[in-house]
């Protein structure tokens, strides 16, 4: 092996942070570039449609589609064109340098010239007492995952946006009652799913109300959780400034949130990519002034979730995937332009 060789043996051309639609859409572009791109998978493989039944707002499908069903026809798409998959978190990225370096939580690492990011947004929590050891025993993130546990059962769901009104018409086919719990008078939900909700007998709404404790034990599962209500809404800041609020104890078999996600940017910290006070990524425009997927460092491109706390739709993912590709790949080409040699594809 010579030396020229030695040097980018192990070198990718692109390595994909996600698997989720987002990561796919990239997988599938970036391979029919011949790129041979390497996927990985995360800690939730295939991201949030896994965790979805129908999506119904998916273009191309008029009687909606699965949300597995998809991410395993985007996966199989992407090999299909010769992108590799493989199981791995990444840790820590090192982009001051090139190749980058992607450090992974099972001690390898990787070395790439371009990086796509798009490892999605994770639920997030609401900080009540006991959620942590009742986090998996009656309390969850997702309700097409654990609804089916619930069956008779008195659930709450907490949160007023899409997420909350599609968990709560989800878990109304198995429990008895469903109490979406939100904490002020007014959904955040769209039109069409809060009247999906306000049909369904099974759910009702508490109003300017917040979680504040659970219990139950890992043995028994969620059991009760108390409710603090203010008539101005965000109860819990009202009793943090001394005002007088409501507080009631009610019996609950499960209790689901639904209170949004916070973006898996942990990795890129010490990084010079560029994130917002929530840790959404940061994408630049072009010197014309238009949208482009790369961030603030040269050559990591951002796609999904990750970059947008605003859409978060599954077709917005999958086409800034697709952009991230293209943009990858033009990247490249024009690092091939300047160091011809070190371009070859390896593996
Ligand atoms: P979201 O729209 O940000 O809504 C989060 C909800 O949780 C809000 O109602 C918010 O209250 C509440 N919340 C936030 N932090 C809270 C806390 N600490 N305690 C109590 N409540 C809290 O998030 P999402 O519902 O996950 O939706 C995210 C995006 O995905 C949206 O664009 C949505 O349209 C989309 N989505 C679409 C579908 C669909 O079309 N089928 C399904 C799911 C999601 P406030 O309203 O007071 O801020």
């Amino acid at each position: 092996m010579n030396e020229a060789t030695d040097a980018t043996a192990d070198v990718r051309n692109v390595v994909i942070v996600g698997s989720g639609i987002a990561g796919l859409s990239a997988a599938v572009y970036a391979a029919r570039a011949d790129l041979e791109p390497l996927v990985l998978e995360g800690p939730e493989p295939g991201g949030q449609l896994t965790l979805t039944t129908d999506v119904e707002n998916y273009l191309g499908f008029p009687e909606g589609v699965g949300g597995m069903e998809l991410i395993g026809n985007g996966k199989d798409q992407a090999e299909r064109f010769g992108a590799e998959f493989e199981h791995g978190t990444v840790e820590d990225a090192t982009l001051g340098d090139r190749p980058f370096e992607l450090d992974l939580s099972n001690g390898d690492r990787l070395r790439t010239r371009a990086l796509i990011v798009a490892s999605g947004a994770s639920a997030r929590w609401v900080g009540a007492e006991n959620e942590a050891e009742l986090m998996g025993y009656g309390l969850s993130t997702c309700a097409t995952c654990d609804g089916a546990f619930h069956r008779g059962d008195d659930v709450l769901v907490i949160g007023g946006g899409d997420s909350a009104m599609e968990e709560a018409l989800f878990l109304a086919k198995f429990a008895d009652s469903v109490t979406v719990v939100h904490r002020r008078e007014e959904l955040r939900a769209s039109e069409i799913m809060a009247d999906r909700a306000r049909d369904n007998e099974t759910i009702e709404f508490r109003w300017n109300t917040e979680l504040e404790a659970l219990r139950g034990s890992q043995e028994d599962g969620v059991t009760g959780a108390t409710l603090v209500s203010h008539p101005e809404g965000y109860p819990l800041e009202q009793a943090a400034n001394g005002a007088d609020v409501t507080r009631e104890t009610v019996d609950v078999g499960g209790v689901f949130y639904a209170i949004g996600h916070t973006p898996n940017t942990d990795f890129l910290a010490g990084t010079a990519v560029d994130r917002d006070e929530s840790g959404y990524l940061h994408t630049r425009t072009d010197d014309a002034g238009r949208a482009t997927t790369e961030t603030a460092v040269e050559g990591v491109f951002a796609a999904g979730d990750v970059a947008d706390p605003n859409y978060q739709q599954a077709i917005t993912a999958a086409g800034t995937g697709s952009m991230a590709a293209l943009d990858a790949e033009a990247y490249l080409e024009a690092l091939e332009r300047t160091t011809a040699p070190a371009l070859e594809v390896s593996q």
